[in-house]
């Protein structure tokens, strides 16, 4: 072997090594990607995992007030969370206490509009939990318009009312999600607030809520399907005398003669009392923020 054909070999065997330490670099960038890749999706499907199985369980009152919330530009915070123990709302950092949310039933039937527009004048914003039957008309349509323009929330109460408890799980699925179309479809908006007929919910009916993205809610209380108080001012002293009003109160009234009647004294009551009124924008929709 000559001298230059020697330094040539000793080149080549260099470059050659050079050259697979550099792959051998090159893959193990690889290897560590896949790695991290991996280990991320362990994250993501730990998580999911525990969404799943809360879903499952009775809610964890403490996961319904984590601290980890997702700020959205453009979208009001929330202020309230709703306790699915007890179906009151409960204010989020330095949210006032002493405040109550107003709810109407069983509407539009006849004073849907006339209580909407009273809630309207006293500064109050509501949830109006709509049946389909009251909505299927011209008249219907018009009065879920009006209740709307004063500014109030569309719920869903069901197409029909029934107890979700004694029909199939296909029904319990139209009931909620035709109705939901149906209002989307004369309001432009879906509903996100949901009451079951009687507070009577079923594992089918929580699964299509989360399905629809919708927090469905009972109430802490009310009076005004009782005999006794089917009468205005019997049930305007009820509803503020009452040991249930308290801070947070999810205060149930339905679309009747005697209430729109007593509804002008209730409100006034309620901020004698030193209430104030929850906004139905106000509540934090996620059942469990992850
Ligand atoms: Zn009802």
């Amino acid at each position: 072997m000559g001298k230059c054909k020697g330094l040539l070999f000793v080149f080549s065997t260099v470059f050659t090594l050079l050259l697979a330490s550099c792959q051998q670099i090159a893959e193990d960038v690889n290897t560590n990607d896949g790695q991290s890749l991996e280990a991320e999706e362990d994250v993501k499907s730990g998580s999911h995992e525990d969404g799943g199985d809360a879903d499952g369980e009775d809610p964890d009152p403490a996961a319904g007030t984590s601290d980890e919330e997702e700020k959205v530009e453009g979208e009001p915070t929330p202020s309230y969370t709703l306790n699915e123990n007890n179906w009151s709302l409960e204010p989020i950092d330095d949210s006032p206490e002493e405040a109550v949310l107003i709810t109407i039933d069983d509407t539009p039937d006849e004073y849907g509009p006339e209580m909407a527009e009273t809630l309207h004048d006293l500064g109050v914003t509501a949830i109006f939990f709509v049946n389909h039957h009251f909505i299927n008309d011209e008249k219907g349509e018009e009065q879920l318009l009006e209740i709307m323009d004063y500014g109030h929330e569309i719920g869903n109460h069901t197409m029909s009312h029934p107890n979700l408890q004694e029909i199939s799980k296909k029904e319990v699925e139209e009931e909620i999600v035709l109705l939901n179309d149906e209002v989307e479809r004369i309001t432009g908006e879906r509903p996100t607030f949901f009451r079951a007929p009687h507070g009577a919910n079923t594992k089918r009916s929580w699964e299509v809520l989360e399905d629809e993205g919708m927090l469905g809610m009972n109430w802490t209380y009310g009076f005004d399907w009782e005999e006794e108080y089917t009468d205005a001012e019997a049930l305007a002293e009820v509803m503020v005398e009452t040991e249930y009003l308290g801070n947070g109160a999810n205060i149930l009234m339905h679309d009747r003669e005697w209430t729109n009647k007593a509804l002008k004294d209730i409100i006034e009551g309620l901020v004698d009392e030193g209430y104030e009124f929850i906004e139905p924008s106000e509540i934090k929709l996620e059942k469990v923020s992850e």
